[in-house]
Parts: C-alpha cells; sequence; structure tokens
C-alpha cells in the first residue's frame, strides 16, 4: 500500500494517530486534501457547501444572514468562542435562521504554536460556550487558517468533531479583493461536491473585509445556482 491509499484507507480520525503528536505537527494540508476528500469537504456532486468562518461579528455576520435569506440559503458557520461569547445574540440568530454552527477554535492560534492542552482548552471552551449560548453541539470542526496540527485531529476526534476543511476559497480575506474577484476566485475551482470557504467577520482578515464578501454573495448564489448545484450546509453536504 503507498502512502496515498494508505492515508485514504485511515480517514481522518485515524490519521491523528497515524501523524502522531511526536512528529513536527504539520499534516502537509495540500497532500492531506488530495489523499482525504471529506477532510477537503468534498460531498454530493449535486451539492455545494457554503461555509463563513471566523464570526460572529456584529455588523458583519447579520448583513450575511440578511442576504442568505433573501436567497433561501442556509449555510455552515465556523464560529470562534471568543466571538460567541462576544456576541451573543448574532450566534443565536445563526441557528434562530436555520444555519449550522461549527467550531473554529476559541481564539484565532494557529495551531501549530499552541500545545496540546491549550487545543484541548480552546475546542473544549468553544463548545461550551456554543452550547450555553445557542444550545447546539458542533458536528464540524476547522482549524483556524485550515492548520492543523496532529494534537487538534486529536482534540477534535476526542471531542466527537469531524474536521473539515475546504476545497474552494474566495480569497475574500484579503484587502485587494473585490466582490468580483470574490466570486471568480471561488467559481474556478468550485464544482459539484465543493465546500467553500468565506468569511462573515474582519477580526483576523483586512478591516471591513466581510463587505466585499457581502457583496459578491448574491452574483456567486446566482452562478451556483445556474450550474443546477445546489447550496446548503455541511450538514447536508453527505459527508461521512
Ligand atoms: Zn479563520
Amino acid at each position: 500500500m503507498d502512502a496515498s491509499a494508505g492515508l485514504k484507507a485511515v480517514g481522518v480520525a485515524a490519521l491523528s494517530a497515524y501523524v502522531g503528536y511526536a512528529l513536527p505537527s504539520v499534516t502537509a494540508l495540500a497532500a492531506v486534501r488530495r489523499f482525504t476528500p471529506h477532510l477537503a469537504g468534498r460531498g454530493r456532486a449535486d451539492h455545494v457547501a457554503l461555509t463563513f468562518d471566523d464570526g460572529p461579528h456584529p455588523v458583519g455576520t447579520p448583513a450575511i444572514l440578511d442576504i442568505l435569506h433573501q436567497f433561501r440559503v442556509t449555510g455552515t458557520f465556523f464560529v470562534l468562542g471568543e466571538q460567541v461569547a462576544q456576541h451573543p445574540d448574532v450566534a443565536r440568530r445563526i441557528v434562530a435562521d436555520g444555519h449550522e454552527i461549527g467550531l473554529h477554535g476559541w481564539h484565532h492560534h494557529n495551531s501549530l504554536t499552541m500545545t496540546p492542552m491549550a487545543l484541548r482548552r480552546s475546542v473544549r471552551a468553544g463548545l461550551a460556550e456554543i452550547a450555553a449560548v445557542t444550545g447546539m453541539e458542533p458536528r464540524f470542526y476547522r482549524p483556524p487558517y485550515g492548520i492543523a496540527s496532529a494534537a487538534s485531529f486529536i482534540e477534535a476526534h476526542r471531542a466527537g468533531l469531524v474536521p473539515v476543511l475546504w476545497d474552494a476559497w474566495g480569497k475574500d480575506w484579503r484587502a485587494d479583493a473585490t466582490p468580483q474577484s470574490v466570486v471568480d476566485t471561488v467559481c474556478r475551482n468550485a464544482c459539484g461536491g465543493s465546500t467553500i470557504l468565506l468569511h462573515d467577520s474582519d477580526c483576523a482578515s483586512a478591516l471591513d473585509s466581510w463587505r466585499t464578501t457581502a457583496a459578491a454573495l448574491p452574483t456567486l448564489l446566482t452562478e451556483l445556482r445556474s450550474q443546477g448545484l445546489t447550496v446548503g450546509p455541511l450538514r447536508d453536504h453527505g459527508l461521512r
């Protein structure tokens, strides 16, 4: 069995043990995405999963929610525990509007800079805050920056979370992003089965970057629908 077949066989959960705490922690994401399509969010061929990271944001998230409501579309919001604590009403509106909540951690910290104990605290505190504020128990976990250490996989697995990254993004966090550049960048890579990464908050992005995201969304959703794709949350994406 070669390395790629091996990784496919063991899956994401066992990948933690496969990599081990002792290794220098980088899970070589390009390779992981290629070898473990479920980690890259590859789902049903007729469906595209729409995901937003870094919220809730007091202005950005409601702006995004308003547009999704107009289009009758739901998505998955990977929230930060500290943002949920600061903006609980916005977190509750995400759920009330029918969207899915995923865990992005407590702070927006790179997992490679965190000890296993700090990662454990981040995951558990994040889940506890989400449960206390929204009553939800997330199923999916996405580490900040999409950078996962072996320890972060292990902590996610212990908490019963499924790690999911993405295979298409809009680079909407950049200061030079425009609504058209976000649409073009997403559509360059997105296809049936894709998981799209966008941001409803600028807490780890260029100031007010969510405005670009919000301005791009109507065109993006129209384009995806014109391709015959259903846009929805990860829970409907057919991931194992
Ligand atoms: Zn993030």
